[in-house]
C-alpha cells in the first residue's frame, strides 16, 4: 500500500457539506484518507459519498462513482447475498455488522466492518485474499503435523510457558488414558506424582523450559499410569515439545534379565563345574572360579584379537581344538572335544570334556556361547585300567579255555539244580563217545547209566566234596566198552557261598587198569619163566643121568627083547623134554647183540614148544621152508614174535584145523629191499573187520582174561625195530575162514 498522493488530495474530498458531518475536521480527514484499510460512506439512498484512497483501489472506483450511482448499481454482485442483508441492516436498524466475503467479480475476499453514521452507514473493509490465503496454509500445515503426529509412535505433546497443554496427539492420548479435554490444562496439575524433590520429571522439564535445552531421559510415573517412560524434551518457540514412549517392558525385561543374569552369575561362581562364555566371533570372555582356579593365575581371557585360551591346552591338541571351535563359531554348531588342558598350579596336563552351544535372540542371532568344561582325567583313566583289566581277564579266560578244551582230562560242569550238562571238554567228549552237542543240556541220568554217579553229584550240589572216586561205566556213545575213571567232584561256590555249578574232573584210568592188569600178569609170567629156566637147568643134570641110565640099559645084552621098544620110546620121550628144557634156557636168554639164524630154526623150535598143544587140539601142522638164508636179527625176539603169531593161530582153532609154515626169500616190494617171508596161516575162526583194524592196538583183545591183548602190540614193535613189515588177511565166511600173518625181514 502506498501513500495517496498529496496534490490530488483536494480532488477526492467530499464538496457536498450536506453529506460530509459538518463537524469532521480536516485532520480527521487525513486520517480517513490515509488509512491502511479501505474506507467508504454511503446515504441513506445507499449513493457513494466518500471513499478513501484504499477504498477506490479495492473497489475499483472513481471519482465520478461518488454522488452518483448507488452501491447496488456499483457493486450488483452483492445484491441478494449476505452483504446486501447486512448493510440493510446497519442502514435500517443502527447496528454495527462484520463479515468477511468473497467478492466474485474481482476474485478477492473482503474484510467489511459496517457502522451506522448520521446520513447513511460508513464501511471500513480490507482485502483479506492474501492473509486468508496464508491463514489457510497454516491451517493446512497444522492438520498435516497433527496427522503425522498421530501416526508416529512416539507420543507428542506440546506445552506453552504456563504449563499448559496445546498439543497432544492420539497416541499421548492413548497412553496418558485423556482426551481433548486436556487442551488448556496445567500440566504438573494433572501429574502431581512428577513433583516431588530430585524428579527427573521436573529438572528435565525446566532444563528445557528455561534453559532451552533439548533433555532426554527416563523415568517412571506411578498410579494411575504405573508406567516406564522414555522422554525426550525440546524447547519451542512458545514453551516445549514432549516426545514420550511407553518402555514399561523394556524395563521390565531388562530388569528380569539383570536378576537372572544376577542369579546366573552367582551360580556360575558357586559352580564346581567349570563355566566359560565366548562372544559370538568366539573370543572368551568369562570363565568362573572353578575354571579359573584350575588355570591359574597365568590364564589370561581373549582381546579380541589375540586367542588367549589355546594355550591352556596341551600343544598337541591345540590344532584340532581351533579348527572344531572355528567350525562351531562359522556354523553355530554345538561344540564339543575332549583335550587335555593344563593344571595352572602343577602343569598337569590333564583330560577335559569341553563343550559350548550358542545362545540366540529373538532374530536367531548369535549373541554369545555358554559353554561348561569337565574333568574327566580320573575317570579316562579309570576307563583305560579298566578296559586293560578287560582285556588282560579276557586273555587269562582265552587261556583258561583253551587249557580247558584241551586238556587230557575230562571235564564237566553241570548245574547243580537239575543236573544237566553246563559245559564239557573235548576230551570229556571223546571220552564218551558223543559230540558236546549231544551231551549239552541233557540231564546225567540220560547219559551215565551209573547211579552211584548220580548220588555223588548229589552230594557235590548240596555243597558236599568227592575226591578220588574211581568206577566203571559204559556211555551210550560206547556200547560195550567198559571203561574206567577216577573221578574228583567238587562244588563251585558264587559269591554269597550258594552252589552254582558241580565241577567233575574225570581221568580215563581204563589204559592204566589194564596197563596194571599186564603187568601183574607179566611179572607172574617172568616168575614162571625164571621158575620155568631154573626147573630145566635143575632138570638137566638128572635128566644126562636119567639119559646114560637109559643108554646103560638098552645097551644091556640082557635085556629082553620084548622091552627094546619101550626103551627106544622112554629115550625119544627124554630127548623132548632135554630139547625143551634147552630150549625154555634159550628162550630166557635175553640177547644183546643180533645173531645169524635161518628161519626154519627159528620156526621148528616154536613149533616144538607147541607140540603137545597142537596134537591135542587135533591141528595138523604143515612147515615148509624153500629158503636157507640166514637173517642178522635178535632171535629171541623174532622167536617171540612167530610165539604170538603161532599162539593166536592155535587159539582161534579150538576144534581143530590146519596151521600152515612157510617161509621163502623175498624183496620188499615198495624199497626192494632183499629178505625173507615168513606166512603163518590157520583155518581158525577169522576175524570181525574191527578186530582186524584194532588188533595191533595194547589191550586189545577178544579173549577176556585168557588174553592180555599185547601180544601183537608187541609183535609189531619187535618187526618195526627190524625194519621189517607184519600184514594179515583174515576172513570169516563159512567155508573159507581162516587167517594168514604174513612177515617179512630183510636179511640184514
Ligand atoms: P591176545 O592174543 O592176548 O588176545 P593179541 O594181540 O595176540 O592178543 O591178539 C589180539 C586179538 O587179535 C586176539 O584177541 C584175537 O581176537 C585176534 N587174533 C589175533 N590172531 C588171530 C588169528 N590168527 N585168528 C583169529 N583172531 C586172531
Ligand atoms: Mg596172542
Amino acid at each position: 500500500m502506498s501513500n495517496p498522493d498529496k496534490r490530488d488530495q483536494a480532488d477526492y474530498l467530499p464538496h457536498d457539506h450536506a453529506v460530509m458531518p459538518a463537524d469532521i475536521s480536516a485532520d480527521l480527514r487525513r486520517v480517513l484518507y490515509d488509512m491502511p484499510g479501505g474506507v467508504l460512506l454511503m446515504d441513506r439512498d445507499w449513493r457513494l459519498t466518500y471513499a478513501n484512497e484504499r477504498a477506490r483501489q479495492i473497489s475499483r472506483i472513481g471519482p465520478e462513482d461518488l454522488n452518483g450511482p448507488t452501491h447496488w448499481e456499483l457493486f450488483p454482485a452483492t445484491l441478494g447475498t449476505d452483504v446486501e442483508q447486512k448493510y440493510r441492516r446497519v442502514m435500517d436498524e443502527r447496528v454495527e455488522e462484520e463479515m468477511e466475503f468473497f467478492y466474485e467479480p474481482f476474485r478477492i475476499w473482503i474484510h467489511v466492518r459496517a457502522v451506522p453514521v448520521e446520513n447513511g452507514i460508513g464501511v471500513f473493509y480490507q482485502d483479506v485474499t492474501e492473509l486468508r490465503r496464508v491463514r489457510e496454509e497454516a491451517a493446512a500445515k497444522t492438520r498435516q503435523l497433527q496427522q503425522v503426529f498421530d501416526v508416529t509412535t512416539d507420543a507428542v505433546v506440546s506445552l506453552n510457558r504456563e504449563w499448559r497443554y496445546i498439543f497432544l496427539n492420539r497416541r499421548a492420548k492413548d497412553l496418558l488414558g485423556v482426551g481433548d479435554e486436556m487442551l488448556g490444562e496445567v500440566m504438573w496439575n494433572r501429574f502431581p506424582e512428577a513433583v516431588y524433590p530430585d524428579s527427573p520429571f521436573v529438572a528435565n522439564y525446566y532444563k528445557a523450559m528455561m534453559q532451552r535445552e533439548s533433555t532426554a531421559f527416563e523415568a517412571y510415573y506411578p498410579h494411575p499410569l504405573n508406567k516406564w517412560f522414555r522422554l525426550e524434551c525440546l524447547p519451542s518457540e512458545d514453551g516445549i515439545v514432549v516426545f514420550f514412549r511407553d518402555i514399561t517392558q523394556r524395563k521390565l525385561d531388562e530388569e528380569s534379565l539383570r536378576q537372572s543374569e544376577e542369579r546366573y552369575r552367582i551360580l556360575a561362581e558357586m559352580s564346581p563345574l567349570a563355566i566359560w562364555t565366548a562372544t559370538p566371533q568366539g573370543d572368551v570372555n568369562y570363565a568362573n572360579h572353578t575354571f579359573l582356579k584350575y588355570l591359574g593365575p597365568e590364564f589370561e581371557l581373549d582381546t579380541g584379537t589375540t586367542r588367549a585360551w589355546i594355550e591352556a591346552f596341551a600343544p598337541e591338541d591345540r590344532e584340532r581344538l581351533v579348527a572344531a571351535w572355528m567350525h562351531s563359531v562359522q556354523t553355530g554348531e554345538p561344540y564339543s572335544v575332549e583335550a587335555r588342558m593344563i593344571r595352572g598350579a602343577d602343569g598337569a596336563h590333564r583330560w577335559w570334556c569341553v563343550e559350548a552351544s550358542s545362545v540366540r535372540d529373538a532374530d536367531g542371532q548369535i549373541t554369545r556361547w555358554l559353554g561348561i568344561a569337565i574333568d574327566i582325567h580320573d575317570q579316562r583313566v579309570a576307563i583305560e585300567a579298566l578296559r586293560q583289566e578287560k582285556e588282560e581277564s579276557e586273555r587269562q579266560r582265552a587261556e583258561l579255555e583253551a587249557i580247558y578244551q584241551t586238556a587230557p582230562v575230562g571235564l564237566i560242569l553241570f548245574d547243580p539244580k537239575e543236573l544237566r550238562y553246563a559245559r564239557i571238554n573235548d576230551r570229556q567228549a571223546e571220552m564218551m563217545g558223543m559230540t558236546p552237542e549231544e551231551v549239552l543240556g541233557k540231564p546225567v541220568e540220560e547219559v551215565v547209566s551209573s547211579p552211584v554217579v548220580w548220588s555223588n553229584l548229589r552230594t557235590v550240589a548240596a555243597g558236599g566234596v568227592v575226591r578220588d572216586y574211581t568206577f566203571e561205566t559204559e556211555f551210550a556213545g560206547r556200547p560195550g566198552e567198559k571203561q574206567s575213571f577216577n573221578v574228583n567232584y567238587s562244588p563251585v561256590f558264587d559269591s554269597d557261598g550258594k552252589v552254582r555249578a558241580v565241577s567233575v574232573a574225570a581221568l580215563d584210568v581204563t589204559q592204566l587198569r589194564k596197563a596194571e592188569r599186564a603187568l601183574l600178569q607179566s611179572e607172574k609170567l617172568a616168575a614162571v619163566g625164571r621158575l620155568a629156566s631154573s626147573i630145566s637147568h635143575e632138570i638137566n643134570n638128572p635128566l644126562e643121568a636119567v639119559t646114560n641110565l637109559l643108554y646103560l640099559v638098552a645097551h644091556d645084552p640082557a635085556l629082553p627083547k620084548s622091552l627094546h621098544s619101550y626103551i627106544h620110546s622112554a629115550q625119544d620121550e627124554l630127548g623132548r623134554v632135554s630139547q625143551i628144557a634147552t630150549q625154555t634156557l634159550r628162550f630166557h636168554r635175553q640177547a644183546n647183540k643180533p645173531t645169524l639164524v635161518t628161519p626154519a630154526q627159528l620156526v621148528d623150535a616154536v613149533l616144538n614148544l607147541y607140540q603137545g598143544r597142537l596134537m591135542n587140539s587135533d591141528i595138523h601142522v604143515e612147515a615148509s621152508y624153500s629158503t636157507t638164508a640166514e637173517l642178522l636179527c635178535f632171535e629171541n625176539d623174532i622167536r617171540q614174535v612167530l610165539n604170538n603169531l603161532i599162539a593166536n593161530a592155535i587159539d582161534a582153532m579150538r576144534s581143530g584145523g590146519r596151521l600152515v609154515v612157510r617161509a621163502h626169500n623175498a624183496r620188499h616190494a615198495p624199497t626192494g629191499t632183499e629178505g625173507v617171508r615168513i606166512v603163518v596161516a590157520d583155518t581158525g575162526s577169522g576175524m570181525s573187520v574191527e578186530t582186524q583194524q584194532r588188533l595191533f592196538e595194547a589191550f586189545y583183545t577178544t579173549k577176556d582174561l585168557n588174553g592180555t591183548g599185547l601180544g601183537l602190540w608187541i609183535s609189531k614193535e619187535i618187526v618195526d625195530r627190524h625194519r621189517g613189515q607184519l600184514t594179515l588177511r583174515s576172513s570169516q565166511d563159512e567155508r573159507l575162514h581162516g587167517t594168514v600173518f604174513s612177515l617179512f625181514l630183510p636179511l640184514r
